[in-house]
């Protein structure tokens, strides 16, 4: 194993040096959407859906995708054809997606907020309303490999929140259909798909064509392509977020297998090359031990090519102090998973304040998350976790507030409201309050 062990090339950091932070800020950084020739190709391709819609969405589609198609009524598919890829799953298939989709439609369910209002001693009453959208649009990646878990976690919270109509896109490069991720779809209540990809789909939720229609949000992961198009097309439609390469930050006591603690990071390493899979410790012995794990399993994985770049460029075995360094460096990363192999991670829960989704203890691998937990595997990525949250049913609705003032509510707010607008020569504004004054 020690030569093995020699050909793994990861990161190994300890607190204790000087240059640590420069090391850990180097491995951090990321740069995001900024090529400019993407930038320019994205721009030429919305104009060109603007202005042609359907017809530049088939020359795209047989340019990009390889399809040889004449219209849209090719690239479109109706819930009928959902159902029937649902139908015809095995039934191993089937039961596994069903028993995912109801579980993350369970979870999502508790998040519904609700509308609420207060009555003041004067009578008037003021609050809230919670609103679903009208139109939502779902980008499915489908250029490199097909993402049914990434259809449940997109479409689930969207029908929960109660969006009228759910649009989905996904690319068939080849024409060729993944039948999983049209099942998922029929699972999670989407209403149409159109197999179409790239910044023309975005554009064309954005924008509307003959055929697709326009929605009022755009989510969904994708290449650089899609999020560069999701950048530009936001403010005409929302969008989710733009979201960089997935990461996990496991922190572990010392106390379980190394081998379990090597395949959760694999299992980030594997995404691509860009992935980020960082272990925290302060038991040197046992980064020591998972170090061996991985030499030793990394032969045996079936994509022990992306795995190995991203460890290489991306990855880190980290020796921290105790478990109080271990919490300063979690909030200090915001990783996108966290994973607390611990004895006791309720104990740690507290100091927490920047983290996608929270993974408690040794039994609870990341991989269970991202597929039928049940909480939404679309999180926020390079440490955006600091102002942002995993994609939910919150994100499907909006609020608008609620003004309701009795004679005597208007009167005594309309006296507040006047001495402000004329502090600000409004004068109409001041006018329209002193009118409902009780004389
Ligand atoms: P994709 O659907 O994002 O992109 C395919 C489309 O890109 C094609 O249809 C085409 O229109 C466009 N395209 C490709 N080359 C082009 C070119 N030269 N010019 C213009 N357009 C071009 O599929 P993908 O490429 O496989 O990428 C999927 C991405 O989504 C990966 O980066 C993956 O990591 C990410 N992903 C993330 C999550 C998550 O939850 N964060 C989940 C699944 C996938």
């Amino acid at each position: 194993t020690d030569s093995a062990i020699r050909e793994l090339e990861i990161s190994r950091l300890s607190t204790q040096e000087k240059d640590f932070d420069t090391r850990l800020e180097a491995l951090l950084a990321w740069e995001g959407v900024s090529d400019s020739a993407v930038q320019q190709r994205v721009d030429e391709i919305i104009a060109a859906v603007k202005a042609r819609g359907d017809a530049a969405l088939v020359d795209y589609s047989n340019r990009f995708d390889r399809m040889s198609v004449s219209s849209m009524t090719e690239l479109t598919l109706g819930p009928e054809r959902l159902r029937e890829a649902f139908d015809n799953l095995p039934r191993e298939q089937r039961d596994a997606l069903a028993a995912a989709a109801e579980r993350i439609r369970t979870y999502h369910q508790r998040q519904k907020p609700e509308s609420w209002h207060y009555t003041e001693a004067d009578g008037s009453v003021l609050g809230q309303q919670v609103t679903p959208l009208d139109r939502a649009g779902i980008y499915v990646p489908g250029g490199k490999a097909a993402y049914p878990s990434s259809v449940l976690m997109n479409a689930i919270p969207a029908h929960v929140a109660g969006v009228r109509e759910i649009v989905m896109v996904v690319p068939t490069p080849d024409g060729v259909l993944n039948e999983l991720v049209l099942a998922a779809a029929h699972l999670a209540g989407v209403d149409h798909v159109f197999t179409i990809g790239g910044a023309q789909a975005v554009a064309a939720l954005a924008y509307g064509t003959e055929t697709v229609p326009r929605v009022d949000k755009v989510v969904g992961p994708g290449n650089i392509y899609v999020a560069t198009a999701k950048r530009a097309v936001f403010g005409q439609v929302g969008i989710d977020m733009i979201a960089g390469p997935s990461e996990i930050l496991v922190v572990s006591d010392g106390e379980t297998d190394p081998e379990w603690l090597a395949m959760d990071l694999f299992s980030q390493a594997e995404h691509d090359e860009d992935a980020q899979a960082m272990l925290v410790s302060w038991n040197a012995k046992h980064l020591a031990a998972v170090e061996a794990a991985m030499a030793r399993l990394l032969p045996t994985m079936e994509r022990e090519a992306i795995i190995r770049t991203s460890l290489r460029e991306r990855g880190a075995l980290i020796l921290c102090d105790d478990r109080n360094e271990a919490v300063t460096l979690i909030n200090r990363i915001a990783p996108e998973h966290l994973e607390l192999s611990l004895e006791d991670p309720g104990s740690l829960l507290p100091e927490i304040r920047h983290a996608g989704a929270i993974f408690m203890g040794r039994y609870t691998a990341e991989a269970l998350g991202d597929y039928c937990a049940g909480p939404n595997h679309v999180l926020p990525t390079s440490g955006t976790a600091r102002f942002s949250s995993p994609l939910g049913v919150y994100d499907f609705q909006k609020r608008s507030s609620i003004i309701h003032c009795s004679p005597e509510g208007a009167s005594s707010l309309g006296e507040t409201a006047s001495v402000l607008a004329r502090g600000e020569s409004l004068t109409a504004h001041a006018r329209s309050a002193e009118y409902r004054l009780r004389k």
